[in-house]
């Protein structure tokens, strides 16, 4: 079977961090397009300068950028034999432009509360230099402040202060769920509880997925 896996949820649900699990599992790519846009910002980009406001800020990126950097990535040699998106599509026009380019064969939502949300990107830390996302609680680094994979220094992301979760959380009830209810519609909605431990939610996931 060849995966192609949207994984969507609030910020903070541990979609990333299941992303990767499930790449490791099924040998196919896990894509964040938000470290995508953050590469750009940090390369100052021509696309990165046009953005940088917008990812502050916690607004949605325009469309017209977001759908060119997915469909480039998923044309790559790499996604041959499937894929998983974590944040991808966050609205319907973005769902319905990517099936111009691919059909999803499952739509994965973590769900958590808003409250957990917050509660969780308050204790969010992330590496500068490689993106890979800690949580000083569920899973901290082996040194404080350093990251694992590359020694790079640990910091806040720029967007999670609490006006900014806040915003990036009315963005995903006003726009994303309408993707989750299109999905659900068309059969391909898997939801699960992403108020559990990462070894849970994974345990989840992989049965829903007969895995
Ligand atoms: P994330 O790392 O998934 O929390 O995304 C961080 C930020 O990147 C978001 O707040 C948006 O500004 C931008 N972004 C990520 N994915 C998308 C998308 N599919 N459409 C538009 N903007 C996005």
């Amino acid at each position: 079977m060849k995966y192609k896996i949207f994984i969507l949820g609030p910020q903070g649900s541990g979609k990333g961090t299941q992303a990767e699990l499930l790449s490791e599992k099924l040998n196919v790519p896990a894509i964040s397009l938000g470290q995508i846009l953050r590469d750009e910002v940090n390369k100052k980009s021509k696309i990165g300068l046009q953005i940088e406001k917008e990812m502050e800020n916690g607004e949605l990126v325009a469309n017209s950028i977001v759908h060119e950097l997915a469909k480039k990535r998923v044309e790559q040699n790499d996604c041959k034999n499937g894929f998983i998106f974590d944040g991808f599509p966050r609205s319907l026009i973005q769902a319905k432009f990517f099936e111009t380019v691919a059909e999803p064969t499952h739509v994965l939502e973590i769900w958590i509360s808003d409250k957990e949300a917050i509660r969780r990107i308050s204790q969010r830390r992330v590496c500068k230099k490689c993106g890979e996302s800690y949580h000083l609680e569920y899973k901290p680094p082996k040194i404080a402040g350093v990251c694992d994979k590359c020694g790079g220094k640990l910091e806040i992301r720029d967007d999670d202060t609490p006006e900014g979760i806040r915003h990036r959380l009315k963005i995903y009830h006003d726009e994303t769920q309408e993707v989750l209810d299109y999905y659900q519609g068309k059969g391909l909605l898997i939801k699960i509880n992403g108020e559990q431990s990462i070894e849970k939610v994974r345990k989840e996931l992989f049965e829903k997925l007969s895995l």
